[in-house]
């Protein structure tokens, strides 16, 4: 995309209500504008940032078998009165009222619906186990929205719901999520360590929080940094080996990480002195197991393999995608602006035209940009050669290709990788052969 045609309204002055960095550098590069308090609209870059982590979320969500789906927005109050969530849930659900009168929510999660749909539509043991996903915009009335997408009051979120026989293959779905999650944070070149959960107002037993140190998060968090060296990927844990899972699943609950309410102060006395990370931490990710407390109270069960009812074992299993894209920028940011990660960034790199209207720039650029296509973004604006730089660092592309008349004049350029400011003067083709 040719940057003099882009919606992407880069500040240079720091907005006054933005406190942390990531709120600030999303409104200075130029991602999203709020709209109301803790509502946003997404913007041109900010919703490609939006889109490669939610592709990220669905393709590990796809690898363990769990199966993509759309519940709507919208929800009727009767669902969750039959749940009996409806009076508990208090301030935070936004309802609604149709012309007809008729009591309806903006969902702030589903249990409920997919239970619905579960249970009109799965009747023998001989369909389950099963699971299923969406991403979907939720709505919660948070009393304080703030931190810009960290905490709005509508965001996107990944919620998966597995539906089990019985207890053992409710633990099985819920490792095989644990995985899948930690592959998602690995990918997305985070370090989320689980974290055991209380199991709040959605109620059960297993519970975990997945959580990143960032200096502005809500709890206070300590883990042993064993867990950023562990390689989640599918050559080395396969999520369909029951031994592959108990090793993994013996990784996570035997190294330690606890929050402020769980922390153990002698335990963590014996995590060794240079492995201890703590600080606080921000929660991106929340799975839960709660046992058949939907599908028993609700209604829902299938024939079993003796022919007697049985109620499902479910589990619920929350990612914050819109959280993260502020969470990723807390991680990775440094006083000239976010420094992306190549798997979210939403342009491989940009082309920094230094001199427009110079012929031989014009001519490279145009070379490059035709070669790159739409996933790099060029700036061909007429500005000074500075701001161009600033605004680079700014908005956080992984490379700079920077064309400049006397480089141009010998078909060279320069590449700079952001991550570690180092630079190179190539060819185009040697640029090129390193951008990948
Ligand atoms: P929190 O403790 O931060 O209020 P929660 O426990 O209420 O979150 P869950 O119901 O577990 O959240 O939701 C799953 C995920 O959705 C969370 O891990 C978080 O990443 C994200 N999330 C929850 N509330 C918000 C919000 N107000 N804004 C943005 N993301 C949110
Ligand atoms: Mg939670």
């Amino acid at each position: 995309m040719r940057l003099s045609r882009c919606l992407i309204p880069t500040l240079k002055e720091t907005p006054a209500e933005a406190q942390i960095a990531s709120h600030r550098l999303m409104l200075r590069a130029g991602l999203v504008r709020q709209t109301a308090a803790g509502i946003y609209a997404w913007l041109p870059a900010g919703l490609r940032v939006l889109n490669n982590i939610a592709r990220i979320v669905r393709e590990e969500q796809d690898a363990i078998g769990a199966q993509e789906l759309l519940m709507p927005t919208i929800q009727p109050a009767e669902l969750w009165r039959e749940s009996g969530r409806y009076d508990g849930y208090g301030k935070e659900m936004l309802r609604i009222r149709d012309r007809h009168d008729r009591e309806l929510l903006y969902g702030p999660t589903n249990e409920e619906m997919i239970t619905d749909i579960f249970r009109q539509s799965v009747r023998s043991y001989r369909e389950l186990p099963q699971a299923v996903y969406h991403i979907q915009w939720k709505f919660r009335d948070e009393v304080r929205p703030r931190f810009g997408v960290m905490r709005g009051r509508e965001f996107l979120m990944k919620d998966a719901y597995s539906f089990d026989l019985d207890h053992a293959g409710a633990v099985r779905s819920y490792r095989q999520m644990m995985l899948a999650y930690m592959r998602t944070f690995q990918r997305m070149g985070l370090k989320a360590i689980p974290m055991q959960a209380e199991t709040g107002p959605i109620g059960g037993d297993l519970s975990h929080e997945f959580i990143i140190l960032a200096p502005t998060g809500e709890s206070q968090v300590f883990y042993d940094a064993a867990f950023e060296a562990i390689d989640y990927s599918g050559g080395n844990f396969d999520h369909a080996s029951d031994s592959d899972l108990a090793r993994f699943t013996e990784l996570m609950t035997t190294h330690y990480a606890a929050t402020d309410e769980k922390h153990d102060a002698a335990a963590w006395q014996r995590v060794p002195e240079p492995d201890r990370r703590e600080g606080r931490g921000i929660e991106v990710g929340h799975i839960f197991y709660f046992g058949t407390k939907y599908s028993a109270s609700m209604g829902f069960a299938v024939t079993g393999p003796d022919g007697a009812p049985l109620h499902p074992e479910m589990g619920s299993y929350g990612i914050g995608v819109s959280r993260l894209v502020g969470g990723i920028i807390e991680a990775s940011h440094d006083a000239q602006g976010i420094i992306w990660p190549d798997s979210v960034a939403p342009f491989r790199a940009v082309i920094l035209n230094l001199k427009p209207g110079d012929a031989g720039c014009d001519r490279l650029c145009d070379e490059l940009y035709g070669r790159l296509g739409t996933e790099v973004l060029y700036d061909d604006r007429a500005e000074r050669a500075g701001v161009k730089f600033a605004d680079a660092d700014l908005m956080g592309h992984p490379w700079q290709i920077i064309v400049g008349p006397r480089g141009a004049a010998a078909g060279r350029v320069e590449l700079k990788r952001r991550a570690s400011g180092e630079r190179a003067e190539l060819s185009v083709d040697e640029a090129l052969a390193r951008l990948g």
